[in-house]
């Protein structure tokens, strides 16, 4: 792979072993589209190895044995590649980037992502704002990035857009991020600028311990996309920009509940679709809307009936993504029986006990924040949170494993 960036458009070329189908780091299947992205707005003079973190974001699928930059990386960017990934990376020439001081929030608007931002009340947002490729025909018109921008704009907090068309170079599952980290480019290239030492996401304890997102249920200590002793984790340690999750410890009822706390609350959306507000009828709506309903303990209030195409989903039986959660609401949504969940509930045998430690926050997940930024969050999640027992931490590091987070083979309870 051969990567070059000018005036913030990047373009990249396959050496010969290189491939156009890959994986990204959990393993997800993808397919690559075209060879040049643009990321606007940001700085020229960035230290090289942002550059170079920035553009494997984007092309580690694709790339096989080797990556060639357009400048110098220094020999810890190119040994965390190599540890990493088993690429050799070079030329090799440049000094370490020396780590900045202040934390940023890669905001999404998200319910996760306000939370932890409400931990960090002076840290700056980069937001990342989908626009049109020049070359990929957009035909996914209802993803409204400009409401999602509009919204962050609202925050009151310092902020910096970054527009970027790098989706685009994804063919397939859709346009999105080749790696998860792909969020991040813009802020990466922005580090020098904003003095970044490190940048907050807002993965919260299913996607950072519980195996979340597009690999499903298992406890998962070293993930390899957020753990900070995970490939990825360590080369952005190496390019002087730590990777924080300051909710990696709390479950999404806990963030959901942060974020209806918080400052925030009226900036907070997590619908991709809705314009005037949340569209209600989508996936990401109804799964949240079972959370944020279990928070408030009120009934579910949802246009989606059992017969509605949305809710085949949960026709069938489990594993389900962010099932913990599912399992939460089962357990307190009042009435939830006679919802499109009815059907499933006899797989579960959740309770409020069985799932009160979706409550607390999983002490390892503040240990591994880095040391500039632990004890703000160390000291939230104590005073409005509250710690998980040994028990209840072992509740996290046995899911996945029997009788835990799997459906039990017949219903055991009355
Ligand atoms: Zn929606």
């Amino acid at each position: 792979m051969r990567v070059s960036w000018a005036a913030g458009r990047l373009t990249f070329r396959l050496d010969p072993e290189d491939e156009i189908t890959g994986r990204a780091a959990d393993g997800h299947p993808v397919k690559l589209a075209i060879n040049t992205c643009t990321l606007h707005d940001v700085p020229e003079d960035a230290h090289p190895d942002l550059f170079a973190v920035a553009a494997w974001t984007v092309v580690a699928p694709w790339t096989r044995r080797r990556i060639t930059f357009d400048r110098a990386v220094s020999a810890g960017l190119a040994a965390a590649l190599h540890d990493g990934w088993g690429i050799e990376a070079g030329p090799v020439g440049a000094e370490p980037r020396p780590a900045g001081r202040r934390l940023a929030i890669s905001y999404s608007g998200g319910a996760d992502s306000v939370a932890a931002a409400a931990i960090y009340p002076e840290a700056p947002f980069v937001h990342f704002k989908r626009v049109s490729h020049e070359r990929v025909p957009n035909r996914w018109q209802h993803y409204r990035s400009d409401v999602l921008a509009d919204l962050a704009s609202r925050t009151g907090r310092e902020l910096t857009v970054v527009p970027s068309d790098l989706e685009f170079t994804l063919a397939e599952p859709r346009p999105g991020y080749p790696e998860h980290h792909a969020v991040a480019a813009g802020a990466l290239l922005l580090a020098d600028r904003l003095d970044l030492g490190g940048l907050a996401f807002g993965y919260e304890l299913g996607s950072r311990w519980l195996g979340g997102g597009r690999y499903v249920k298992r406890y998962t200590p070293d993930n390899p996309m957020w753990a900070p002793h995970g490939a990825w984790g360590r080369l952005f340690a190496a390019a002087g920009v730590h990777i924080v999750l300051p909710v990696g410890g709390v479950s999404e009822a806990v963030t959901m509940r942060l974020a209806l706390d918080s400052d925030l609350k009226d900036q907070v959306r997590w619908c991709l679709t809705g314009v005037k507000g949340p569209c209600r009828t989508c996936a990401k709506c109804l799964y949240k809307e079972l959370i944020q309903a279990a928070v408030e303990r009120r009934p579910l209030d949802t246009p989606i009936t059992a017969d509605h195409p949305r809710a085949a989903k949960w026709l069938r039986p489990p594993p389900y993504g962010g099932q913990e959660m599912v399992e939460y609401g089962l357990a307190r949504v009042p009435g939830i029986e006679r919802t499109l969940f009815g059907g499933i509930m006899h797989h579960f045998d959740a309770t409020e006990e069985s799932t009160s430690w979706l409550d607390h926050c999983y002490p390892p997940a503040i240990e591994e924040i880095a040391a500039p930024w632990r004890g703000r969050a160390a000291a939230f999640m104590t005073s409005e949170v509250g710690l998980m027992t040994r028990e209840e931490a072992l509740r996290v590091e046995t899911w996945g494993t029997a009788g835990q987070g799997t459906p039990p083979t017949r219903k055991n309870a009355v």
